[in-house]
């Protein structure tokens, strides 16, 4: 017979809230410091529909779910517990904060890791899409080798677009930008195409087409274009309102604001890493944050606990007064926290 939950779990060190890349790594980094880690898993990471994760170290190719599975089975001699639940809400307590699940239970955690992502808003064109990560992408770093050489498209008509579509020159010259409707370019930028060969259409697209996720032609007003795949760069937004939502400040582009060395947002005790800081959105990127703030918010905890036995120094530092001072510098040379 199973007994119904109690809907207050054990009191953890940290709530890691996200189970991409970089929630996966902040989570490993904590448990092996023996840190009550709760892992909350809302689900796949943001490049889970792509077939495979390129320039990832020792897995370049390796797919993002199997990624996932593998970094989750390498939780298991360490104290983090991993639940597959969205995070409802998250508030302040004491020194501490609630964090509340969707399925009714709640816990309290010392300090709390948001790994929370971001979400891409594609364009609402028919065929779009369902291809997102197949045969549309966003990244030359992450799908441009398999693209070498081939006629490509690139949407949009920003800053950006006119820098991706420049990037992709390093992989293939055939390069057809579709501004979807009247171009908003700038002349250098428009003189910038015209220099380097690069088509661009005007005409409102209307379709992609192709043999199932694989893109086979664009379809315009102005005709059909012949193009194998497709690269934008889409808006974002968080993936999850509960940083703002807590008060953690974001930047003009809607990321959250984090301290550059402890990955702390405006909200003390609340961290954040990844896609949805300003980092750079590549998979070692995301667990390479996960890693630094998982051993600046245990650096956090072990300083926070030597105080209250009454340690006046550690690792050099006068406490409490100078303490923050001296430790970030320690640390921005160093790396590494003194246990
Ligand atoms: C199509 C595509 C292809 C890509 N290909 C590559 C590539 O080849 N190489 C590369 O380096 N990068 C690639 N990327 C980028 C890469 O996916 C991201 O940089 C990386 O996934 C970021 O990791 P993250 O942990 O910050 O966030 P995410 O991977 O977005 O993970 C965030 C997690 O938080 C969870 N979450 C959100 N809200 C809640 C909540 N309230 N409660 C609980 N959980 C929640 C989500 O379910 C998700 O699991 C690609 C991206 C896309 C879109």
């Amino acid at each position: 017979m199973s007994l119904p939950l109690p809907d207050a779990l054990p009191p953890c060190d940290v709530a890691v809230i996200g189970a991409g890349p970089s929630g996966l790594n902040a989570a490993l980094v904590l448990g092996r410091a023996r840190r009550d880690t709760l892992l909350l898993d809302g689900g796949p990471p943001r490049n889970a529909p792509t077939r495979a994760a390129h320039g990832v170290f020792t897995r370049d190719g390796a797919a993002p779910l199997d990624l996932k599975r593998e970094a989750l089975a390498q939780l298991q001699p360490y104290p983090v517990t991993h639940l597959e639940v969205q995070v409802a809400d998250v508030q302040p307590e004491g020194d501490a904060f609630r964090v509340f699940l969707e399925d009714g239970q709640d816990v309290l955690a010392t300090k709390v890791l948001f790994a929370t992502g971001v979400r891409d808003l594609l364009p609402d064109i028919p065929g779009l899409r369902e291809r997102w990560g197949r045969s549309v992408y966003h990244c030359p770093y992450c799908d441009g080798w398999e693209l070498r050489g081939q006629a490509v498209g690139v949407l949009g008509t920003d800053d950006a677009t006119h820098h991706l579509a420049l990037s992709l020159t390093s992989w293939t010259r055939e390069v057809t930008i579709f501004t979807d409707g009247p171009s908003q370019f700038t002349d250098e930028q428009r003189l910038d195409f015209e220099r380097l060969g690069l088509n661009v259409v005007e005409a409102p697209l209307r379709r992609l087409e192709g043999d199932g996720e694989n893109l086979a032609c664009a379809y315009t007003d102005d005709g059909a274009f012949a193009i194998t795949a497709l690269l934008l760069s889409p808006k974002q937004e968080q993936a999850s309102a509960l940083p703002a939502r807590l008060g953690c400040d974001l930047n003009d582009k809607g990321r959250v604001l984090t301290d550059d060395v402890t990955g702390e947002t405006s909200v003390p005790g609340v961290y954040a890493v990844g896609d949805m800081t300003g980092a750079p959105q590549y998979v070692m990127s995301a667990a390479a944050s996960g890693m630094t703030v998982a051993v600046a918010v245990n650096t956090r905890l072990i300083h926070d606990a030597r105080l209250r036995e009454g340690a006046r120094f550690h690792k050099g530092a006068r406490v409490p007064e100078q303490e923050d001072t001296v430790e970030r510098q320690h640390e921005s040379t160093t790396g590494e926290p003194d246990a």
